[in-house]
């Protein structure tokens, strides 16, 4: 049996006391430091890993739009605002499934697009706002980042979809943009669904209700592979000449997307959105500038649009790392993004 002595700290030693006197004690003494600083060392892993979990890449993420206005809470009822949250959950949902079974940004801001198109409550497609002589003239726009494809219909009145004519536009014609009659006539060439106007048309409470919100849909997405796109659909201006063509189909100005910045889609007053190239301008701002996708969106959003045109309106749109952003200059956009850490929301104001 060992001798169980006690011994001071370091500052205690007596006399010609050797320093370490008891390698036994020594060793102990070493091993509970090294078993300290292990425990030490894997709980702060362990709190890095959780903190990356939450901050770090997503493996895909989705926002969209259901369009921006200077909407009050009160102004609309709660089981609209229900009703609302409820079409954007869907489609939100309708995008992550690709996302999650591997498929496309592209895939999923088309599948996100069309759920809205085909609900009445947002301004595209059925349910879209009139024109001055009471028809439904719609745009739309689809651009992906990885190769700047792009494709766009405007002033379509037949398409029941008019994001999958500009996918076919994209994809299987020369051109990028194609208008009126020309555009319907190519969708239905390529097997796509036409209806007679009166689908589009809504009750006359809906239609005052939406010329209200000034809707418009979007949705841009980075899929696993890393890849960027963004989409966007409208019956545009409420009350619009006929043959006006406003952002939304018109690529850099209401839509966007490249793999080494962002894919945004805006919503608002689409002639200044067309005049100010904006979302050209936050992915330039990216690129150029160095700036991240937040701070760019924040410029173009209130330091331009807001502040030097009092245009209103906003975007959503999604980086390279997966990080969201939706900025408006109104008092609501219907909005709502999923990413695949389980981050999510859905809101209006
Ligand atoms: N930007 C669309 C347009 O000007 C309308 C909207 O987003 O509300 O056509």
């Amino acid at each position: 049996m060992r001798e169980i002595r006690s011994y001071g700290s370091v500052g205690e030693r007596q006399g010609n006391e050797p320093l370490y006197p008891d390698t036994n004690y020594m060793e102990n003494r070493i091993f509970t430091l090294i078993l300290f600083a292990t425990v030490l060392l894997f709980s702060s892993c362990d709190q890095q890993s959780k903190e990356q979990a939450i901050h770090s890449t997503p493996d895909y993420a989705l926002v969209i739009h259901g369009g921006a206005g200077n909407l009050q809470s009160e102004d609309i009822p709660e089981e609209m605002k229900r009703a609302y949250k409820a079409s954007l959950k869907k489609a939100l949902e309708a995008g992550e499934q690709v996302l999650k079974n591997d498929g496309t940004a592209m895939n999923a801001v088309i599948a996100a697009i069309v759920i809205m198109e085909n609900d009445s409550l947002f301004n595209s497609a059925k349910g879209a706002v009139l024109t001055e002589d009471g028809e439904v003239e719609l745009d739309a726009s689809l651009m992906r980042g990885e190769d700047a494809n792009a494709g766009a219909v405007a002033g379509v009145k037949h398409v029941k979809n008019p994001i999958l004519a500009a996918k076919e536009v994209m994809l299987n014609s020369k051109h990028v943009m194609l208008a009126g009659q020309g555009a319907d006539y190519f969708a239905a060439l390529k097997g796509l669904d036409t209806v007679p106007q009166e689908y589009f048309i809504t009750s006359h409470r809906l239609r005052q209700h939406q010329k209200a919100i000034k809707g418009t849909v979007g949705a841009a997405a980075i899929d696993k592979k890393g890849r960027l796109a963004a989409g966007t659909s409208t019956g545009g201006m409420s009350m619009k000449k006929w043959g006006r063509i406003g952002d939304s189909p018109v690529i850099g100005a209401g839509t966007y997307a490249d793999n080494r910045t962002c894919a945004v889609s805006g919503t608002g007053h689409g002639e200044y959105f067309i005049r100010n190239a904006v979302a050209f301008d936050i992915h330039a701002r990216m690129l150029y500038k160095k700036q991240n996708l937040k701070s760019a969106a924040k410029t173009v959003i209130h330091d331009i649009l807001s502040n030097k045109y009092k245009a209103d309106g906003g975007i959503i749109g999604v980086d390279t790392a997966g990080n969201i952003v939706m900025e408006h200059n109104t008092s609501a956009m219907f909005r709502a993004f999923i990413k695949s850490s389980g981050e999510k929301d859905v809101l209006i104001f």
